[in-house]
């Protein structure tokens, strides 16, 4: 048993740019232990991941703020704190902030997340729920 007070030790919080639109923070929780990683991940206004996928899931529980999540061929839904979300393995999806927001979620990542393309302007300004 690992009992983690407040947040991982000696790992600093993160930029996170390369697979992320706009400017995201990620802070570590639980750094990847059994094929599970925890960061609570804060998206400034605008902000959001990439399409990705999670090859065995992700929960996201919203702390703070609004945002959106939108699964592919789906609409955007938004997402307010004390909302989670589950998202089944290998789902193509992206979540973040909306335009004129922050939002803060802790997002618990099972098994390896696949990358893909940026969320266009348009799809984040879809039309949503
Ligand atoms: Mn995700």
């Amino acid at each position: 048993m690992r009992i983690i007070r407040g947040r991982a030790e000696g790992t600093a919080t993160a930029a996170r740019t390369d697979t992320f639109v706009g400017e995201v923070w990620a802070d570590p929780v639980l750094p990847t232990t059994d094929d599970t990683t925890i960061n609570v991940v804060t998206f400034t206004p605008g902000a959001r991941t990439n399409w990705h996928e999670h090859g065995r899931g992700q929960i996201l529980q919203v702390l703070a703020g609004r945002g959106w999540v939108c699964a592919a061929g789906g609409r955007p839904q938004t997402l307010l704190p004390g909302d989670t979300v589950w998202v089944p393995p290998g789902e193509r999806h992206w979540h973040g902030a909306t335009a004129s927001t922050l939002m803060t979620h802790t997002a618990v990542s099972l098994g390896p997340t696949s990358w893909y393309d940026e969320v266009s302007d348009d799809e984040y300004n879809g039309e949503q729920e």
